[in-house]
């Protein structure tokens, strides 16, 4: 008989005042007993809706099925013949509008935890299985594959060539590999032993990463190709901030995003006795209302800032930051201005920051994105007291690679254009990920990854081989 219980098993998860002063993992995740009573709340519907809320289609009700069974090896298997980043994915996917929200438990009640699940899987695996795996028995071949960026993306495609048997060498341009998931997302969200113990497999399945190269600065395209690389994957990812401009912005303590959380992630800026420190704020305005904005003020709150406000000019329903996110920020005393939007940052006569001119907003009808326009409210400017303004209104693509390549056409927002099997305008190039789409989900990226290695696969036999 299937567990009714109407609501899905609780996770333990770190208390919010004492999370709130470390950056260890919030979610603690499921034992094996509380895995199994959450695997039986799953009613193994014929009809898989939730596979079809899956970008990458992992067969959720199998999997699923052998937890129910305590086959916790079997559910990995499952879940790996269609997601080779599980332990990531458990964590980061927007489930709640992916799997979950096809769950057929969701229409009356909750709906099956199936990202904790996945999770639950993955970390197993990664305890108890994971160094027994071998990469001894692939066949290689002699072409080599460039791929450009290390993000999710770069590394499933890189994953999915060396297991063809393919000479891959992957170029990034920091000094770690990992893309977002190792300087954007916070350990407290994703501990970065998971994405290291991830890249340590790639390595051993024989792919080579060389770090501290900006392919269009250090080597160019042409230059791969001329080093004999046959076919190369672009998934540089969309890392180029955007900023407001409005009057301020360059003063001292005004930061992306970007460079706030890679400060933070990258060169752990957070640890003691690190060259690489960050000023601790006390009053923090984080301007935009989505996951990155959640990320950067969680952050703040940790490195001790007493007081960390979200500015977002719309409503919080509007926020397009996880819900899970969001409730998670408001515990850690995370404060939210919505209806509110800056538009000036005002310093003192050091050119440092000491605060930030706001409007309140009013909302009007449904925009172009569907979602109800702001509008200022007259007469409504005020200043908030703040030391520290981040960012984080989005990113564009970077073009550094193709900005001087006029084979490689790209639409107006500078994503590159692909066809259906993921080649760009230019012979041999594929790409994929954000790079193509704009800033979306580790998920897309990977599966982007998967589609271009099948791609590229097909493209050598058929030219070279
Ligand atoms: C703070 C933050 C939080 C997020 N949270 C979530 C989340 O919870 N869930 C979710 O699904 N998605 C989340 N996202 C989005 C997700 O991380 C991205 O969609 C995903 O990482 C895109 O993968 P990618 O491989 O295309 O690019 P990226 O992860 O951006 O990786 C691109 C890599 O290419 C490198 N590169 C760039 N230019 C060059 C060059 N010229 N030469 C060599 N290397 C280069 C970059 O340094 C980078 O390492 C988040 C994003 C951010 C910024
Ligand atoms: S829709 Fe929900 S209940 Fe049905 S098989 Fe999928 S996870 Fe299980």
């Amino acid at each position: 008989m299937p567990n009714m219980n109407p609501k899905k098993t609780q996770v333990s998860e770190q208390e919010s005042n004492i999370r709130n002063k470390n950056f260890n993992e919030v979610i603690l995740g499921y034992t094996l007993e509380e895995a199994m009573n959450e695997a039986n709340r799953c009613l193994n519907c014929k009809s898989k809706p939730c596979v079809s809320g899956c970008p990458v289609n992992i067969n959720i009700p199998k999997f699923i099925g052998y937890i129910k069974e305590g086959n916790i090896e079997e559910a990995y298997k499952t879940i790996i013949s269609s997601n080779l980043l599980p332990s990531i994915c458990g964590r980061v996917c927007p489930q709640e509008t992916q799997c979950e929200a096809k769950c057929v438990r969701g229409i009356k009640s909750e709906p099956v935890a199936i990202g904790l699940l996945e999770r639950f899987v993955a970390d197993w695996y990664m305890e108890n299985k994971k160094d027994n795996d071998s990469y001894t028995d692939i066949e290689k071949n002699n072409y080599k594959v460039a791929i450009v960026g290390s993000g999710p993306s770069g590394l499933v495609c890189a994953g999915q060539l060396a297991k063809k048997g393919y000479d891959v060498t992957i170029f990034e341009a920091l000094h770690a590999p990992g893309g977002v998931l190792s300087y954007g997302i916070p350990e407290f969200r994703l501990p970065k032993y998971i994405v290291d113990s991830e890249i340590n497999n790639l390595r051993n399945s024989g792919v080579k990463i060389k770090t501290n190269v900006v392919i269009g600065k250090t080597l160019t395209i042409d230059d791969l190709f001329n080093k004999g690389y046959k076919a190369i994957y672009i998934g540089i990812g969309a890392g180029l901030p955007k900023f407001m401009g409005i009057r301020g912005e360059n003063l001292i303590g005004v930061y992306s995003s970007n460079e706030f959380l890679t400060r933070i992630n990258l060169m752990k800026a957070y640890k003691e006795n690190y060259d690489t420190p960050i000023i601790v704020p006390k009053n923090v305005a984080v301007i935009g209302g989505g996951n990155v904005a959640i990320d950067a003020s969680r952050c703040a709150k940790r490195l001790g800032a007493q007081n960390v406000y979200i500015i977002y000019r719309r409503s919080e329903n509007e926020m397009p930051a996880r819900i899970e996110e969001v409730r998670h920020a408001k515990e850690e005393g995370i404060k939210l201005k919505v209806l509110t939007n800056p538009i000036e940052i005002i310093g003192n006569e050091h050119g440092v920051v000491k605060g930030i001119k706001c409007v309140k907003m009013s909302l009007g009808e449904p925009d172009e994105t569907g979602r109800r326009r702001p509008i200022a409210e007259p007469n409504s400017e005020h200043i908030i007291d703040v030391d520290t303004v981040i960012i984080a209104i989005g990113n564009a693509p970077n073009k550094l690679i193709y900005e001087d390549l006029n084979t490689i056409e790209t639409d107006d927002k500078g994503c590159i254009i692909v066809d259906d099997n993921l080649k760009t305008t230019q012979n041999g190039v594929y790409a994929g990920g954000d790079i193509v789409t704009g800033a979306a989900t580790v998920i897309l990226a990977m599966s982007a990854g998967k589609k271009a290695a099948v791609s590229i696969d097909n493209y050598i036999k058929s030219v070279f081989a």
